[in-house]
């Protein structure tokens, strides 16, 4: 089987070289999907990540959250100590700023951190998955270091696009697994 690491690099060559418009149009559908879900609905408390680069965009169903009155939580991550810091937000104009990365997170004067028992649900993001609901992110763990944090009851659902997931990947015993996989064609559950 191929490495972690060279199924990283296989995807998210895939992934960056998608025109903006197929990334458009397909997260659209994928978030609709998964807004869809009874798993969405009956949630208070979301976790979700903000998204850069080409990942499913999760910007539109953000604004949606905040105008349903669910509370909205997204990562700060702390470089220096390899951890994220989950911040609740209100508004995406004020609460938000671009990081030296090009990816948007909490000001961090305005953090209010929300314990990760506390989320419902969890929209994770990832670089390949499995049929298994197995997760490869960018390298550091990040995810994997909070999800094993969360309550038996919450439920962790990744939006990927279909070519990112794959009949079989490696996964080690720290790797937490999705509880669902939403795609443009699919949803592994
Ligand atoms: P990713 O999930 O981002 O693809 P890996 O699963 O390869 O990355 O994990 C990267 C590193 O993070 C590994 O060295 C692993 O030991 C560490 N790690 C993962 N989960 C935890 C955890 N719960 N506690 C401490 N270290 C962890
Ligand atoms: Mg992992």
């Amino acid at each position: 089987m191929e490495t972690k690491n060279q199924l990283r690099k296989k995807i998210l060559n895939v992934r960056n070289n998608m025109s903006e418009e197929e990334a458009t149009s397909k997260s659209r559908l994928i978030m609709r999907r998964l807004a869809d879900l009874d798993e969405y609905k009956n949630s208070g408390t979301v976790f979700i990540y903000m998204s850069f680069k080409n990942e499913v965009m999760t910007k539109e169903l953000i604004e949606k959250m905040l105008s349903e009155d669910k509370r909205v939580v997204i990562p700060y991550t702390d470089i220096e100590n390899t951890v994220i810091i989950p911040s609740e937000i209100r508004n995406m104009d004020e609460d938000l700023v671009l990081s030296h990365y090009g990816y948007y997170e909490p000001v961090f004067d305005k953090i209010k951190t929300v314990e990760p028992e506390e989320f419902d649900l969890i929209i994770a993001p990832g670089v390949v998955f499995d049929r298994e609901r197995n997760r490869i992110g960018f390298g550091k763990g990040y995810y994997d270091r909070i999800l094993c944090r969360k309550r038996n009851d919450a439920r962790i659902v990744a939006p990927a696009y279909e070519f990112q997931v794959l009949d079989n990947v490696p996964a080690e015993s720290h790797d937490i697994k999705m509880d669902m996989i939403v795609t443009e064609s699919n949803i592994y559950r």
